[in-house]
């Protein structure tokens, strides 16, 4: 059975057919957090549906290499590359430094991924980590000849590329027409900044000497020279949230395209945005809604993943707390099918091929999770069922083969007495069986015999 795996490519606004460059690994880059504050979960829709990808890809077989980076430096309060920088802001606000609010966000963050089952990245990497990378990335393209230096810093010429902005299909007379926003010295509304300098009147907690004076990197630069440190200057995949098609990774696609004359990745992907119809989203805000926050209402996070699973990644998807209820409600009315289905038998290749069909077709969950549903209510042997959705969720995530119901206190006595009474039913000894079955309900608890073994409760109205 192959099925192709189909994807969409924002580069070339095209679903295509997916095939490794290199068949020893997929080589995959998604842009990471931006250090300054605790991640939203309209964030962390992105990183679950890169977390979907990334598994859909091992699903169909190949070894995938992940890089993600954390920005710790360079990203300004616009992402046209004016205002404060984030980070300081960030420091100034919690009244510690920008050193170390990078260490508690980035450290908040890898837990907020443990606990929505994401995994790890092969490689992490920090924009502070790879300054000479940076550097030297700069340099390339200045010796190009697509730099020019201004006041504050210095900056790409994206006139000078013939195709600056082709995969967000950037209208760049219309842009410079209707430039209205605050261009400084730049030349283009569109040109970015790849070098900042420190201003002279203070020094910034995050600095470092470059060939053009003391300062940071933009915010672009870092991604562009580290996934070619990482993954070479052509890998297969590359992706991020939609906001970043028309700035960040337009400016990505620039940089590498001077320096190295690729287009960067083979694939690029992106995530649509969860929506709040009034609570506040950005980050920014300062008020918004994180995994803690769902934590402090009782909620499992998992129930958040299950409810990012009921939409297409190229959708957006509005929050509601009904709507987060529902999936908390099927997730554990799946979660409870499963457990009573016992020990895994063999997995059904019907069902298996159904579901394969819907994730190949560019990561279709909300189909694939209509298969698990109808393989939830369908007739196959209990233990058929089991294996089965152990195998979707290879790509669901949802820690099914771990989860029990939660048990009562079950007290030592009545536990002795129902092991004792398993051992006699498994020596054939009848009678002692149920001698030992009566002791337990007179005490007031009732014994259910399930596939994975006896389960002991306290008897409704004892
Ligand atoms: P940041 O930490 O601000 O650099 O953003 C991290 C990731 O979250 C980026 O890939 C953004 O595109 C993505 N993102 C930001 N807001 C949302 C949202 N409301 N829904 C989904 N993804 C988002
Ligand atoms: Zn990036």
């Amino acid at each position: 059975m192959t099925i192709a795996l189909k994807l969409y490519d924002t580069y070339t606004r095209a679903l295509r057919d997916f095939e490794p460059l290199d068949p020893a690994a997929v080589r995959m880059y998604t842009c990471g957090p931006t250090v300054y504050n605790y991640a939203h979960i309209g964030n962390l829709r992105t990183y679950i549906f890169e977390d979907i990808l990334r598994r859909a890809l091992e699903f169909n077989g190949y070894a995938v290499k992940h890089v993600m980076n954390i920005t710790d430096v360079g990203h300004l309060t616009s992402d046209a590359d004016t205002g404060e920088d984030k980070m300081e802001k960030g420091a100034a606000r919690t009244g510690k430094t920008a050193w170390e609010i990078a260490e508690i966000y980035a450290h908040a963050f890898k837990e907020d991924l443990q606990r929505l089952n994401i995994l790890d990245p092969s490689i992490w990497c920090k924009a502070t980590d790879h300054i000479a990378e940076q550097i030297a990335f700069i340099c390339c393209i200045e010796d190009k000849g697509f730099c020019y230096r201004t006041d504050d810093g210095l900056y790409f010429d994206t006139s000078k590329l013939s195709d600056y902005g082709y995969m967000a299909r950037l209208n760049l007379e219309g842009l410079q027409a209707g430039a209205r926003i605050e261009m400084g010295d730049k030349r283009n509304p569109t040109d970015f900044a790849l070098w900042k300098f420190s201003p002279k009147d203070k020094q910034r907690q995050m600095e470092w000497d470059s060939p053009w004076g003391i300062g940071f990197p933009g915010w672009h630069i870092e991604c562009s020279a580290m996934s070619a440190k990482y993954l070479g200057p052509f890998f297969d995949i590359h992706c991020g949230g939609e906001d970043h098609i028309s700035v960040h990774h337009s400016n990505e696609i620039a940089q590498t395209e001077v320096c190295h004359g690729t287009r960067l990745a083979n694939f690029w992907m992106h995530g649509y945005f969860l929506q709040l119809d009034d609570a506040k989203m950005a980050k920014s805000s300062g008020d918004f809604l994180r995994v803690q926050t769902l934590l402090d209402r009782g909620i499992d996070p998992l129930a958040y993943r299950m409810f990012c699973l009921s939409a297409h990644y190229r959708s957006k998807l509005n929050f509601t707390w009904d709507g987060l209820d529902g999936a908390a409600t099927a997730l554990n009315r799946l979660r409870a099918s499963a457990f009573e289905w016992g020990a895994p038998g063999e997995a059904d290749a019907g069902f298996i091929e159904r579901f394969t069909q819907c994730v190949n077709d560019d990561l279709n969950m909300p189909r694939a999770m209509a298969v698990v549903w109808e393989l939830v209510k369908s007739e196959l042997p209990p233990a058929v069922r089991k294996a089965t959705v152990l195998v979707f969720d290879r790509v669901l995530g949802l820690r099914l083969a771990e989860w029990h119901p939660a048990e009562e206190t079950v007290p030592a006595e009545i536990m002795a007495l129902v092991e004792q009474r398993t051992l006699a039913r498994k020596e054939k000894r009848w009678k002692d069986a149920d001698v030992l079955r009566n002791q337990v309900i007179t005490a007031g608890y009732e014994i259910e015999d399930k596939p994975g073994g006896a389960r002991v409760r306290l008897r409704k109205g004892a």
